[in-house]
């Protein structure tokens, strides 16, 4: 059977980690989430994660080549998976024409993008409300700041490298969780 890969895609704090757990439980995938790698690699105090930790707390994004090669260790290991949910990358357009790349990873194909559509102040609010609550190193004010800039100018961009392949489906992530995930069920039930 064709794997069925999901990228979740949308601000950090739009949902798309809350959403992609629940997908990958519901139908047997398994969620990647390249953030919860990094922060895997840097509490055990690989060269890896020291490399990528200041980047990290300063809100910038890693370089591509470096992500892209922890994932590619990382799906390998799981190469039986029923399919992945891709939560946090891409993340530049770089990033998807890796993940694109047969040579790099051979036999992926993003089934389907959901773009998890929330407002750029919301997006601020919830962030900075769940760096209250996880007390993680990067949710400081000046790092939010970064990390949303850094979304608008190098994220953004993949909406229409996805559109214009015909992957991308909008959804309006300013509406309650159960909705949201609602609506993430009726599409991939279609596929
Ligand atoms: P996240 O948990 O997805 O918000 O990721 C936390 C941080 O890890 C980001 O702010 C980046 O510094 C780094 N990171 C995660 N995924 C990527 C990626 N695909 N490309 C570059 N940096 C990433």
């Amino acid at each position: 059977m064709k794997q069925l890969n999901i990228v979740m895609f949308g601000a950090p704090g739009s949902g798309k980690g809350t959403q992609a757990k629940r997908m990958a439980e519901k139908y047997g995938l398994m969620h990647v989430s390249t953030g919860d790698l990094f922060r895997h690699e840097i509490s055990n105090k690989t060269p890896l994660g020291m490399k990528a930790q200041e980047i990290i707390n300063n809100g910038g994004l890693v370089p591509d080549d470096i992500t892209l090669g922890m994932l590619r260790n990382h799906l390998e290991k799981h190469a039986g998976s029923k399919g992945f949910i891709f939560d946090g990358v891409p993340r530049t357009i770089k990033q998807a024409e890796m993940l694109d790349d047969k040579s790099m990873f051979p036999g992926l194909d993003i089934t389907r993008v959901i773009y998890l559509h929330v407002g750029m102040e919301e997006v601020q609010s919830r962030i900075l409300k769940r760096a209250m609550i996880e007390q993680r190193a990067d949710d400081t004010p000046e790092t939010v700041k970064a990390r949303v800039e850094n979304f608008f100018a190098q994220t953004m961009p993949l909406v229409e490298y996805y559109s214009s392949r015909d992957k991308l489906v909008e959804i309006d992530g300013m509406q309650d969780i159960e909705q949201v995930f609602s609506d993430i069920c009726k599409i991939i039930d279609t596929l």
